[in-house]
């Protein structure tokens, strides 16, 4: 039988969900021209949109919440926060953002010009459309396992050092103002990425004086794999693993709605003294003073506490242990997932599960919308509508590798019956998904459209029994 560790808490505090019937629940579809990210809250049962800002805090957090400090310069909440920052982060200077896009906003604005590449592994959404919309093109290097979904490297994470040498060789230091790396790669399968990765992808960007960022989102939970998977790792704590990878870096940005469990926050962390005078000037003009970031002084509270226990290694083992549970279960059903399961989320291969529904029609969609209205749980297309784009070049349509559908499991919030509830929903689904069609976009947005669009499904008679009576009788007369 497939388990995970019990959780380490108990429940102190209940926040009712329900289940709206069938009928409703195809209503709340329609209504939301089939984009579960424009359903009410209230009508989902269970919620895997995302992991993002959606964790249960803990009593600690609310406390440091009811002792927060709403001074609007130097308050005490910043210097707890900076604790936090100096103690797992260890880079010489940070400024508090709103969330995670603030910071890479800001970072974009100040270092990408029209033209110039940032590699990473692999860009998350914001990431890439904050290098876009300054002109600029975000570049994947991961290495070529990360596409092959039942490949078991234990860090799928990892760039791919030939092919960043290759690129930073063909493209010219000049037109790459900094590097990146995502850990763990989000848009990849939350999947983690090495210590060993980590460092030599430093030293190959400080080999050509390229500066080189983090993303460090998923730290936590990235440092609980090194310690698992990584031979060396093994004795010592995530504490010290997380040192160990930021001491790499030159800067990091965080949305701290992943691992530091808050509802809202994040930072961008950098070295150098004059980049972070220029950071605090774009952050007085967009966020507000560099003590605060854009955040109350509660939440910086909440955040200095989160970011500790997002490293409590009896949590991260009952967090990696309850992801590994779904997908272990739904492989055990014939469900494909990228495999081996990440850290945040569970990725179904909607492609491979839906053969019959070609890329142009979405199949992440179409899964995504039969979890909806077969179960009421809401998870997220990860696949052409979020990714595809036109290349700057050549004005032709990039699809992604992998049309995926994710479901992103917010922190301490649902139990393992939920998750049993989860998996027999999909079974279900999967024993007719012969039955499910394709969609297509009806309305976008030139940027992130996934949050906005609409769909129709395709395939299906749109007319009413009543509106084809009417036409044949309109014909007999
Ligand atoms: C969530 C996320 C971001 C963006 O953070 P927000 O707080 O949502 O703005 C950036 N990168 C990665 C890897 C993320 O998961």
């Amino acid at each position: 039988m497939i388990k995970h560790p019990a959780e380490p808490f108990r429940i102190k505090s209940v926040e009712p969900i329900r289940l709206i019937d069938p009928l409703a629940r195809k209503q709340a579809m329609k209504a939301a021209g089939h984009n579960v990210f424009l359903i009410k809250a209230e009508d989902v049962y269970i919620d895997f949109l995302t992991d993002s800002g959606t964790g249960a805090m803990s009593q600690s957090q609310w406390a440091a919440i009811m002792e927060g400090d709403e001074s609007y310069a130097g308050a005490r909440s910043y210097y707890k926060l900076k604790e936090a920052m100096d103690g797992i982060f260890g880079f010489e200077f940070f400024v508090p953002t709103h969330q995670g896009r603030a910071a890479e906003n800001i970072l974009a604005s100040l270092l990408v010009k029209p033209g110039q590449s940032i590699p990473s592994n692999m860009h998350f959404d914001t990431t890439e459309g904050n290098i876009r919309a300054r002109g600029g093109r975000p570049v994947n290097l991961v290495i070529d396992d990360a596409f092959d979904p039942s490949n078991r490297n234990p860090f799928k994470g990892n760039m791919d050092l030939v092919k960043l040498k290759d690129f930073i060789e063909k493209t010219g230091v000049e037109n790459i103002p900094f590097g990146a790396i995502t850990i763990t790669n989000n848009a990849g399968g939350g999947q983690p990425v090495s210590m060993q990765n980590i460092r030599q992808v430093s030293e190959l960007y400080h080999s050509y004086n390229i500066p080189f960022f983090i993303d460090s989102c998923r730290y936590a939970e990235n440092s609980y794999f090194i310690k698992q998977r990584d031979p060396g790792y093994e004795n010592k704590t995530t504490l010290e693993i997380a040192r160990e990878i930021f001491s790499y870096a030159d800067g990091a940005w965080m949305s701290a709605k992943k691992d530091a469990i808050v509802n809202i926050g994040g930072f961008l962390s950098v070295r150098d003294a004059e980049l972070h005078q220029r950071i605090c000037n774009e952050l007085i003009l967009r966020e507000g003073f560099p003590t605060y970031g854009g955040l109350a002084g509660r939440d910086l509270a909440a955040m200095a506490v989160g970011l500790w226990e997002g490293l409590d290694e009896d949590y991260l083992s009952y967090r990696i242990g309850q992801t590994a549970y779904i997908g272990e279960s739904l492989l055990a059903a014939g469900i494909p997932i990228i495999e081996p399961c990440g850290g945040h989320a569970i990725y179904i291969d909607a492609g491979k599960m839906l053969p019959h529904i070609p890329q142009a029609e979405y199949p992440g969609i179409a899964l995504s919308g039969a979890m909806y209205l077969e179960g009421g749980i809401r998870a997220c297309e990860i696949g052409s509508v979020m990714f595809a784009y036109a290349d700057p070049d050549t004005g032709k349509v990039v699809n992604p590798k992998l049309e995926l559908v994710r479901m992103a499991i917010p922190r301490r919030m649902y139990t393992q019956s939920h998750f049993d509830y989860v998996v027999d929903v999909l079974k279900e689904i999967n024993e007719k998904k012969s039955g499910l069609r394709g969609y297509k976009i009806t309305y976008q947005a030139p940027l992130m459209r996934h949050f906005t669009a609409r769909f129709e499904p395709l395939g299906v008679d749109k007319k009413s029994p009543h509106e084809k009576v009417m036409e044949t009788k309109k014909k007999t007369l």
